[in-house]
């Protein structure tokens, strides 16, 4: 399919304006471009590139992620979000190893069928490490085509996917199947933003009928709005006299799935009952202070946390290894979520100085 003249004076923007030196750029293998792909799923390349410099360095290869522990990857994910994202991707890198002899596969369809990676996905390895052509619909692709032809509805609705899709198809070209991918991924992530879209800068704004029309921001139609809630929860830090805190894993599912934390527990649960639970004598609490409620969003609630530290004369013997770790908060190498690594380095502020 030859070139139409949206990919041809996109192509032509990005020779000489496009992102060249990002970091999955360098060496595009399948796996670097598929590590890169899903961390920027819903991280944005300035974040997402010092996570990735490190991964790869750490896990050079499908087989190093297969062959690591969950809670290694997890470590290096720290902070990243999105948890499942690293889950999904340890769990995907074990089955190329045993399905696949170590090696990605090079068709959308059999990359589609591993854990976390999605259509679009699929199709920006496929484009990126093989240069075949490949349709992606990545979250700025569906912003510069919902505005390109006002398509209305909600972005998450299946008609409203299905065309977008549909226009995805029209427009990407059989040459150069690698160069589009990304000029479109940057031209939806430096011109045609979120906010303010460059419009004035923009090298297919002749034929966008939202330019046209003055109303880009319009589109593409958010899914309607749920009322966001908010939860409450206390969190236990229990600090042993070195200065080491308690840890427990998370389920392997829900918020935060297999990472560490301290305790966390419903708001009404009291000290004396949590350290009835964990097995620790009231003797050996040495002080006890609640510190500042912090307020933390996710997608679709804020969470309250209201942290409780509790400094101990010695470390309880009851609080055996499979329920916990105690780790330097300093030194460590396990996947804690934003929350938890706060909570931890806040223990080392002296008493009355926690904020
Ligand atoms: S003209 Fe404006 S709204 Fe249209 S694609 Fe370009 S930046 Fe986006």
């Amino acid at each position: 399919m030859a070139a139409d003249s949206f990919a041809r004076r996109l192509l032509a923007w990005w020779d000489v304006h496009g992102r060249k030196n990002l970091p999955w750029q360098q060496e595009r293998t399948p796996y670097r471009i598929w590590v890169a792909e899903i961390m920027l799923q819903q991280t944005q390349v300035g974040t997402a590139a010092p996570y990735f410099e490190r991964f790869v360095a750490r896990f050079p290869d499908v087989e190093a992620v297969a062959r690591a522990d969950l809670d290694d990857v997890l470590h290096l994910w720290s902070g990243l979000g999105y948890y499942a994202r690293a889950r999904n991707l340890h769990r995907a890198a074990g089955i190329v190893v045993r399905e696949h002899g170590g090696t990605l596969p090079d068709t959308a369809a059999a990359l589609g069928a591993l854990p976390g990676i999605g259509r679009s996905t699929a199709a920006a390895i496929v484009a990126q490490a093989h240069g075949r052509r490949a349709p992606i619909l990545d979250g700025n692709v569906k912003r510069v085509l919902a505005r390109r032809r006002r398509v209305a509805g909600p972005v998450s609705s299946t008609a409203t996917l299905d065309e977008l899709w549909r226009l995805a198809e029209s427009h990407t070209p059989q040459d150069r199947a690698a160069d589009y991918t990304q000029a479109v991924m940057d031209l939806g992530a430096t011109v045609c933003r979120r906010r303010r879209p460059r419009c004035g800068d923009c090298p297919v704004r002749t034929g966008c009928l939202a330019f046209a029309a003055g109303d880009p921001e319009r589109y593409p139609e958010a899914a309607p709005r749920r009322s966001r809630r908010l939860e409450r929860r206390r969190f236990f830090v229990l600090v042993d006299p070195d200065g080491a805190c308690l840890v427990e894993r998370r389920p392997p599912a829900g918020i935060w799935g297999g990472l560490w934390s301290p305790p966390e527990r419903d708001a009404r649960e009291t000290v004396r009952g949590f350290l009835d639970e964990a097995g620790v004598d009231a003797g050996l609490v040495d002080e006890i202070r609640a510190a500042h409620v912090f307020r933390h969003g996710f997608t679709h609630y804020d969470l309250d946390v209201e942290p409780v530290y509790v400094r101990l004369r010695s470390r309880p013997a009851a609080v055996r290894e499979d329920a916990g770790r105690w780790i330097d908060p300093n030194d460590h190498r396990l996947g804690l979520s934003t929350v938890a690594a706060r909570l931890v380095a806040a223990s080392l502020i002296p008493a009355g100085r926690v904020r």
